[in-house]
């Protein structure tokens, strides 16, 4: 594109793919690149979203080598994981985001605040779509030469019924309704028109969902609750108040090491936070759950629960536009998120130009293989073959552990195994081999392996992919995506993404949890919290959301939280 003017912005008239729109070409100016040659002819970078992993990729990047185009339906950057604390008023939302054009400047890139609706894999455009101020849909297509998908995915509703008398807790907007929404039932909970029963149900809090967001939010709604109801909301009693949370597994926090979701449990019981496990939401109806319990004899129950307001946080699915792109490519066979090769490179589309990244993705892999090579590994350290090699208890744990270090995900998994191992060794000689443990592993459904939808991981791959990118930059000097044959270029020029787990960590309600990994974990009170609070207020993405969170921590032990709706 030689001829095009470099420009902040160009909207070409001219039109074309497979719908005929019109397409914008997005150019920046770059003084800082000596070779004006060289400025002509860089790819075209187009980054979709603007959540963590297109940050980390943006702030690692070489600005000058790249024209970076970023496109997301929202203008900011939000710090998900005090999110939680941000639905109650411990935190303001505006200290959780950092405007995403500043983050794009860095990289003197461009920001198209609006959606990408679909991808035209042959041709290298993105169609995307943007409301103007009259209210109509304008759609057009963006080129690239590298497309770089980091869209997140949305709230998983496994199919219930009702989800729309729940509230979700994914972005700012929800957080503050959340807000509203809890203020609202206090507020009407002290109307001298609201009955005793009534009441009740305004003030039952039920959290579906007992992994690390839903228990971060029953905390810091029960915080709230102790700290600043009775100052603004004389009237109410605590023991009037219930919060509830339903986990569908034997327990909360349960991809975290053991003894920490036995310490939440046990905390939450200290708080009279009720946690309802092996229960499943059957239906929400806009008054009351329905869900379904084992009882004592191993029976299925159907009980209901009266509810004033609720949290659905089960886990994430893919979202429509990540449908659509899985739609048009044959091998992508998952239901839950685009599968990527270990180079991020997203499977079935051409060779180096497509990446996703984030949420939105999943790196294949199978926790039973990755088993068996360390099996084999720890056999061959021993000398011994692995066929024939006897396993026991306390070498199959090591293994174990090296493997949930590597896929915190696998930890089911790899505690049924632990059960199964038990019951199989019926000799109580304490040892299994390779045989029988192979058997073991066909009866876990190892194949769901994807890695943790995380901030951390979205982190590491967005600036895994920009490190890569840096180094493509010069392995193709002058040329497009179009231009060269690259064969398998990001092979030659770097190495496959390997996940790097450092750890979890989550808000108990005045105590934390942090899990390391390989049987490391810690947890406990006041210390912990603010341990807790300075991993998030260093890991903050700028000088400017530090100060405010120092803020907000600092006006909330002066004056307590702000007890009101807006
Ligand atoms: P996101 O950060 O979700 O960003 C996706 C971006 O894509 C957004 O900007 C969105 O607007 C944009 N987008 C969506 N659709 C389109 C489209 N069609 N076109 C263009 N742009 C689009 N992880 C941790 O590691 N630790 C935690 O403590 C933690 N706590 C959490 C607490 C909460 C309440 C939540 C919701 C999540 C938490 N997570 C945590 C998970 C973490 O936030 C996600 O794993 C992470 O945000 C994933 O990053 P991402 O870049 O893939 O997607």
């Amino acid at each position: 594109y030689t001829d095009i003017p470099v420009s902040e912005h160009a909207l070409q008239p001219r039109r074309g793919g497979p719908k005929n729109l019109p397409i914008a070409e997005v150019l920046v100016d770059d003084d800082d690149c000596p070779d004006n040659s060289r400025l002509k002819h860089k790819p075209k970078l187009v980054i979709l979203g603007s959540g963590w992993g297109s940050v980390s990729l943006l702030k690692t990047l070489k600005p000058e080598e790249y024209h970076v185009t970023v496109i997301s339906p929202v203008n900011y950057f939000l710090f998900t994981p005090m999110l939680p604390s941000a639905t109650v008023g411990t935190l303001e939302m505006r200290s959780l985001v950092e405007p995403i054009r500043r983050i794009v400047q860095r990289a003197k890139g461009h920001f198209l605040k609006a959606e990408a609706v679909d991808v035209e894999l042959s041709e290298k455009l993105v169609e995307v779509t943007q409301t103007n101020p009259k209210g109509e849909v304008d759609h057009f297509y963006v080129p690239y030469d590298k497309l770089v998908i980091g869209v997140g995915a949305t709230t998983n509703p496994h199919g219930v019924k009702g989800l729309e008398h729940c509230h979700f807790l994914k972005d700012i907007e929800d957080a503050r309704l959340i807000r509203n929404s809890v203020m609202m039932n206090l507020e009407q909970a002290c109307m001298p028109t609201t009955s005793d029963e009534e009441r009740r149900r305004l003030l039952s809090f039920v959290v579906s969902g007992g992994g690390p967001t839903g228990v971060e939010f029953a905390a810091e709604l029960f915080d709230m609750l102790n700290e600043d109801l009775g100052r603004s909301f004389p009237k109410i009693l605590r023991n009037e108040i219930s919060v509830h949370v339903i986990q569908s597994r034997g327990h909360i926090l349960n991809t975290y090491d053991e003894a920490l979701s036995r310490y939440a449990e046990a905390r939450f019981e200290h708080d009279q936070v009720e946690v309802l496990t092996n229960s499943r939401v059957k239906e929400v109806q806009k008054n009351k759950i329905l869900f379904t319990q084992k009882d004592d004899n191993g029976e299925t129950v159907t009980k209901e629960l009266p509810m004033g307001f609720c949290l659905w946080s089960t886990g994430v699915s893919q979202t429509d536009f990540c449908k659509r792109i899985a739609a048009k490519i044959e091998v992508q066979n998952n239901q839950h998120a685009l599968e990527t090769d270990t180079h991020l490179r997203l499977n079935g589309a051409p060779l180096g130009s497509v990446y996703a990244i984030g949420d939105c993705a999943t790196v294949q892999n199978n926790v039973a293989d990755h088993l068996v090579h360390f099996l084999r590994s720890l056999a061959w350290e021993k000398g011994k073959d692995p066929e024939k090699m006897q396993i026991t208890f306390s070498e199959w744990r090591t293994v174990a552990q090296r493997v949930k270090k590597r896929f915190p995900q696998a930890a089911d998994h790899l505690r049924r195994l632990d059960k199964l191992f038990e019951q199989y060794d019926k000799d109580k000689s304490g040892t299994l081999d390779f045989g029988e443990l192979h058997e073991l592993l066909l009866q876990i459904d190892s194949k769901l392996t994807s890695l943790p939808a995380t901030a951390q991981r979205a982190h590491q791959q967005g600036q895994y992919l920009a490190r890569k990118l840096n180094k493509l930059a010069h392995a193709t000097p002058g040329m497009t995506a179009n231009e060269v044959d690259y064969g398998d270029l990001d092979d030659a020029v770097y190495k496959p993404f390997e996940y790097r787990y450092l750890g979890s960590l989550a808000y108990i309600g005045n105590s934390a949890v942090f899990d390391f990994g390989n049987g490391l974990s810690f947890s406990g009170g006041l210390m912990a919290v603010y341990v807790w609070r300075s991993i998030y207020f260093a890991q903050s993405v700028s000088f400017r959301t530090r100060i405010l969170l120092a803020m907000d921590w600092s006006k909330r032990a002066l004056f307590g939280r702000d007890m009101m709706s807006y």
